[in-house]
C-alpha cells in the first residue's frame, strides 16, 4: 500500500495535487478540510462548532479530525491501494495519532510530501480561489495571514517529526500544476 501524507502551507496545493495523484494511483483520497466542508454543508452539530474555527482561520480540535480519520481508514481500507492524507495531521498530537491507527492496520505513512510556496504567492492563490469557491475562509486577507500563521506555529513542527523517520520530502510548489505533479510523482516512485 502506498500511503502518503500531502503536506504544506493553505493554499500550497494539496487539494490539487492530491486529486491528481488518486486518479493515477488509485488511491484514497482523505482530506479533513473536504470533510469538515461536508459536515457545514449537511448542517450537522460538528459542522456548526468547526465553521466558528474555520471561518477565524483556527484549527478545529484534533479529536475531532482524529475520529474522522480514523472511520474513512476503516471504511476505505479493504479496496483502496493506498490513501492520501490531505491537510492531516496539522499537529505532532494528529501525526502521533496517524501513526497508531495505521499500525492498528498494519500500514504505515510511507512519505510525506510538503508542497514548498512563499507566503505571498499563497495569500494571492487563495484570494483568487475565494472568489471561485466562495470558501468564507478565503474572503479575506487578514484571516488568510491567520492560517498561514497557525500553519507556522501548530503545523510546521510535523515537518521534524517525519523527518525523524525519513520520511519527509520537500517539493517545489511553485510552477504549473503540471511540472508540481510531475515533481510529485517522481518523488511518489522513488
Ligand atoms: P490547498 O489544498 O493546499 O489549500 P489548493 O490545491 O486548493 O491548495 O490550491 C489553492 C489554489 O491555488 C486553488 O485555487 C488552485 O486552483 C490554485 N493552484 C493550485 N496549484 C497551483 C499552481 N501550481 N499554480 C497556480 N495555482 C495553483
Ligand atoms: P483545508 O481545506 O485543508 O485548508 O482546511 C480548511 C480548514 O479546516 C482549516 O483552516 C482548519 O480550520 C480546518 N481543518 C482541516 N483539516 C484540519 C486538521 N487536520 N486539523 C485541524 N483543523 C483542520
Amino acid at each position: 500500500m502506498l500511503n502518503v501524507v500531502v503536506f504544506g502551507g493553505p493554499g500550497s496545493g494539496k487539494g490539487t495535487q492530491a486529486a491528481k495523484l488518486v486518479e493515477k494511483y488509485r488511491l484514497v483520497h482523505l482530506s479533513t478540510g473536504d470533510m469538515l466542508r461536508e459536515e457545514i454543508a449537511r448542517k450537522t452539530a460538528l459542522g456548526a462548532a468547526a465553521a466558528v474555527l474555520i471561518d477565524q482561520g483556527q484549527l478545529v480540535p484534533d479529536e475531532i479530525v482524529a475520529a474522522m480519520i480514523a472511520e474513512k481508514v476503516a471504511a476505505g481500507k479493504a479496496n483502496a491501494s493506498g490513501f492520501i492524507f490531505d491537510g492531516f495531521p496539522r499537529t505532532i498530537p494528529q501525526a502521533e495519532m496517524l501513526d497508531g491507527l495505521l499500525s492498528e492496520h498494519d500500514l504505515s505513512v510511507g512519505k510525506m510530501i510538503s508542497l514548498d510556496a512563499p507566503e505571498d504567492i499563497l495569500v494571492e492563490r487563495l484570494l483568487v480561489r475565494g472568489k471561485a469557491s466562495g470558501r468564507a475562509d478565503d474572503q479575506d486577507e487578514k484571516i488568510i495571514r491567520n492560517r498561514i500563521h497557525v500553519y507556522h506555529q501548530k503545523t510546521e513542527p510535523v515537518i521534524e517529526y517525519y523527518a525523524a523517520q525519513k520520511k519527509f520530502i520537500s517539493v517545489q510548489g511553485v510552477g504549473s500544476v503540471e511540472e508540481v505533479f510531475g515533481r510529485l510523482c517522481e518523488v511518489v516512485e522513488k
